[in-house]
């Protein structure tokens, strides 16, 4: 199962990943974790992206597709499905991961678009805060840290995204409206769109989700059984 998440900033696509590789084991593969992982490790690439990520800008499509491809041919654990978020966010990008993915022989199953309005937007990113160690999501009043500062899971310090700052937060929006916005058309052709509103508590976006997958695996093992 290759599932694309979509949505502005802060429609809850991490978080919302998180959970469903809790329950079902498939690998979430963030563009934006890859890029934070390469800055905290102070590579090249690291040096390279640093500028474009923490001003809210994109990073050039050359870069990051390089980056989406080398993940995606590896051969471990996302071969057998995963739940992309951060990418595609251009129709360029997009293309080139139908390219991809048509090389080895592996088509996105359906994108999954989760819209969410700018007020709910700026209160989740403003108050997310982000274990440094092992990436777990808070939020200050929505899902504070038992202890101020720690984190829950492994006891790691919690930080603020340079990029959560609220102007960033709406150059982000803006960035989106613009370059994103094409791809949610480019999926829909295609015939593989799923809408949800994104306002929604994040219980119901999952039991929302689960269900389409489930009606994705039943559709799918019928077509198998016909085929037989
Ligand atoms: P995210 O964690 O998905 O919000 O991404 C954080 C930042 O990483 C974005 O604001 C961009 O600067 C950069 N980024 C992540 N994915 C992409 C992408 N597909 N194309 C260009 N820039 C990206």
């Amino acid at each position: 199962m290759r599932i694309i998440l979509l949505g502005p900033p802060g429609a809850g696509k991490g978080t919302l990943a998180g959970l469903i590789k809790e329950k079902s084991g498939v690998v979430h593969v963030s563009t934006g974790d890859m890029l934070r992982e390469e800055m905290k490790s102070g590579s090249g690439l690291g040096q390279e992206v640093k500028n474009f990520v923490e001003s809210g800008g994109l990073v050039p499509d050359e870069v990051i597709t390089k980056i989406l491809e080398n993940r995606l041919t590896r051969k471990d654990e996302v071969a057998k499905g995963y739940m992309l978020d951060g990418f595609p966010r251009t129709q360029p990008q997009a293309e080139v991961l139908d390219a991809i993915l048509e090389k080895i022989n592996q088509p996105i199953d359906f994108a999954f678009y989760m819209e969410a309005s700018l007020p709910v937007i700026i209160q989740r990113l403003t108050g997310r805060r982000i274990c440094r160690q092992c990436g777990a999501i808070f939020h200050m009043t929505n899902m504070p840290p038992k202890e101020e500062g720690k984190c829950d899971e492994c006891g790691g310090e919690i930080y603020q995204r340079a990029d959560d700052a609220e102007e960033t937060i709406r150059k982000r929006m803006d960035v989106y409206l613009a370059s994103t916005t094409p791809v949610i058309d480019y999926y829909e052709k295609q015939g593989k769109l799923k809408k949800v509103n994104a306002d929604k508590g994040t219980e119901e976006l999952l039991n929302f989700l689960l269900k389409a997958l489930d009606e994705y695996n039943e559709s799918n093992q019928d077509k198998i059984s016909t085929r037989d």
